[in-house]
């Protein structure tokens, strides 16, 4: 919605979605992300070169293109996409993604909610899907990296994704008794499994949804943290045990 979309707005896959004055969710087109078309002609010669800038400037050997919270994918008035798969639309793109971060030898990294399915786990709309992308778990390459991210309750999805054949980061936020579970059921999951599930269990990251400044203050201003619940805290905590392991 940013950029790319301004810039080159035939990409966007609702065009006919307006931005409204005043964004409020939920609202009558279920509008919380813009997606682009991932089968408008042009859009990955600007997608790959602004993704291949990004990796040189860092001297990356990832790319996390993200891919959550799509809720946009086979707009039924796209004139490309209408009454396709939305799984194997998800799979296509992905895979379009890790073919061309292969050819520097990158890997793809995701956040893993479009690839549950958000009725059967009770996961829901945002932490999984409910719209049609989770059979795509079976159709993209098994070298994409999967963080699996819970806030909230440490499901644990993580041992699905690594039964599926993919490496998989098990991502908290901001609650450090969860953070605390969710490395136990690494733990005892690595303990109770063939190797080659156990080594793709591959750990935690802590994810930080505010400003890099504001987690640094918070880091580093003990003294000032009233509440338990927050990203600084949760790192301190995860890592602290981390450490003694
Ligand atoms: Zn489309």
């Amino acid at each position: 919605m940013g950029n790319l979309l301004k810039v080159y707005p035939e990409f966007d896959e609702t065009p006919h979605v307006k931005m409204p004055a005043e964004y409020k969710w939920p609202n009558a087109d279920s509008l919380y992300c813009k997606s682009y078309c991932p089968q408008h002609p042009g859009v990955h010669k600007v997608v790959f070169a602004l993704m291949d800038e990004i990796c040189d400037a860092f001297e990356s050997e990832a790319f996390h293109a993200g891919m959550d919270e799509v809720f946009y994918i086979g707009d039924p008035k796209c004139p490309r996409c209408a009454g396709k798969d939305k799984a194997v639309l998800f799979a296509n793109e992905l895979t379009k993604i890790q073919s061309h971060l292969a050819l520097k030898n990158r890997k793809l990294w995701i956040w893993g909610d479009r690839l549950l399915d958000g009725y059967i786990t009770g996961l829901g709309m945002w932490e999984a899907s409910i719209n049609q992308t989770h059979p795509a778990i079976d159709l993209i390459p098994k070298d994409v990296v999967i963080c699996d991210w819970h806030y909230e309750r440490a499901d644990p999805t993580a041992v699905y994704f690594a039964i599926k054949g993919f490496n998989v980061l098990t991502c908290p936020w901001r609650k450090p008794e969860l953070a605390l579970i969710q490395l136990e059921d690494i733990l005892r999951a690595r303990a109770q499994s063939p190797r080659p599930v156990r080594e793709r269990l591959q750990g935690m990251i802590q994810t930080v949804w505010s400003g890099n400044e504001q987690f640094l203050r918070g880091f580093y201003n003990v003294a000032d943290d009233k509440d338990p619940n927050t990203p600084w805290n949760c790192f301190r905590k995860l890592f602290t045990r981390i450490n003694e392991l």
